[in-house]
């Protein structure tokens, strides 16, 4: 069997490679020409890293990424912990995989360099403009060709084109919420003013996201901002310094003095939107997975992981199953689930997070409880088991 990809972000690419693993023949197609440095950090967890490591991807990730000690939640005023959670050896122990915090960018290079080794077909600089579906196979086109394949994987992100194709046009809603990031080079931060963690310092009406990448030399930050009257979804526009001082003013001074040492040619900040869920994830021969099938909120930092997941679930599926069609249901039988639980949780917490007053009080009594709850489920899941499990039930 013969299997397109469209889009070479980290769904496309891990995708690639899990069905390349079993044995499938596989081709992606992206629409830019070299690879994007933009976008900011990513973080790894359990569920992620596991399908990384049967990738053996771990010995090539070592370099960029950095593994935090702990998971904090702080207050925006005190700095006083709300609540926390052991990472480091803990989380190896509890959950048999690490959790690592990476640049997007070093992840994608790592992947990239996976496909190259394996000598799996990569074409860049190759829009896809339409996808159907013929009797037993589906096409892509592109720059006025039609590419046939046995299967076609539409991992092309939240304005999929093979969504669209598929399903018709769907309305993508704005969320109320800018998200805002920037590098800071660690050397020139005070020294101790930022632990070895990944932190979260909530205020009312947005938050506030450290953790360090590009294996330890760069701090990432992430500020999510309720903020009207601005739409651009870009990943490339960039932000305003003083804006975003005058919007933490009052905050902690570790928030204060991390945004003094904003490089402001490394600020850059998008609106964020989100889609309804899609009934159907498939059609004949055509299939949405990552973004293009369940764009992710960042509230719970799992917009990576869930498409990582996907890549390894869809090859298992692949696998285990003869009939194409029944493989795709099984696919979307096992993961719609799953991540509408975490598209859902993620909408929550754009609330949740952001709460001011008796219910911010409330909220912090109950958060280490319903955080490790919410961490236990989606820590826990093993993407590589379950297409078997399911099968032998
Ligand atoms: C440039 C960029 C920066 C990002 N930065 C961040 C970030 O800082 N933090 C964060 O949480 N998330 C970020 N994301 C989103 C994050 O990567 C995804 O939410 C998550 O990894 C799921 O990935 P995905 O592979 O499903 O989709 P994406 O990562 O969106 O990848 C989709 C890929 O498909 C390609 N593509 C789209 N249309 C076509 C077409 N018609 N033909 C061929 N190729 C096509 C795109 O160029 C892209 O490479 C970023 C995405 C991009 C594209």
């Amino acid at each position: 069997m013969n299997v397109i990809i469209v889009g070479a972000g980290i769904g496309g690419l891990v995708s690639a490679l899990c069905l390349h693993k079993k044995g499938f023949k596989v081709e992606i197609y992206e629409q830019v020409g070299i690879l994007s440095e933009l976008g900011a950090g990513v973080q790894l967890s359990p569920n992620a890293t596991k399908v990384l490591n049967y990738l053996d991807l771990f010995e090539d990730l070592k370099p960029h990424i950095f593994e935090p000690n702990s998971f904090k939640f702080l207050n925006y005023l005190s700095g006083k912990v709300i609540s926390e959670r052991k990472l480091g050896e803990a989380i190896k122990n509890d959950f048999n995989s690490p959790n690592y915090d990476i640049h997007r960018a070093d992840l994608q290079r790592v992947l990239l360099n996976k496909i190259e080794a394996e000598n799996i077909d990569i074409h860049t600089s190759m829009k896809v403009t339409n996808v159907g579906n013929n009797k037993n196979s589906a096409f892509i086109e592109v720059e006025e060709k039609k590419i046939e394949a046995d299967l076609i994987i539409g991992a092309d992100g939240i304005h999929s084109k093979v969504s669209d194709s598929l399903f018709g046009k769907k309305e993508i809603i704005f969320t109320g919420n800018v998200a805002w990031r920037m590098l800071i080079p660690v050397d020139l931060l005070p020294k101790n003013l930022i632990l070895p963690d990944t932190t979260v310092w909530l205020g009312p009406n947005k938050h506030f996201v450290t953790y360090h990448v590009n294996g330890g030399k760069n701090l990432n930050c992430v500020c999510l901002v309720e903020q009207d009257g601005w739409l651009n979804e870009s990943w490339s526009e960039k932000g305003d310094i003083e804006e975003l001082k005058r919007i933490y003013k009052g905050w902690n001074k570790t928030i204060v003095t991390l945004l003094e040492h904003v490089d402001p040619n490394t600020l850059y900040r998008w609106a964020l939107h989100d889609r309804p869920p899609m009934k159907q994830w498939s059609k004949g021969r055509i299939l949405v997975l990552g973004d293009a099938a369940h764009p992710m909120l960042p509230f719970l930092a799992q917009g990576a992981a869930m498409a990582i997941e996907d890549g390894a679930v869809l090859a298992n599926c692949i696998d285990n199953f003869d009939d194409i069609d029944e493989a795709l249901n099984q696919f979307e039988k096992i993961r719609k689930p799953r991540t509408s639980y975490v598209q859902s949780a993620a909408r929550r917490n754009a609330k949740v997070l952001h709460l001011s007053g008796l219910a911010a009080i409330l909220r912090n009594l109950v958060m280490g409880y319903v955080g490790n709850k919410i961490f236990n489920k989606l820590y826990s899941y093993d993407a590589l088991s379950i297409v078997n499990k399911n099968h032998n039930n």
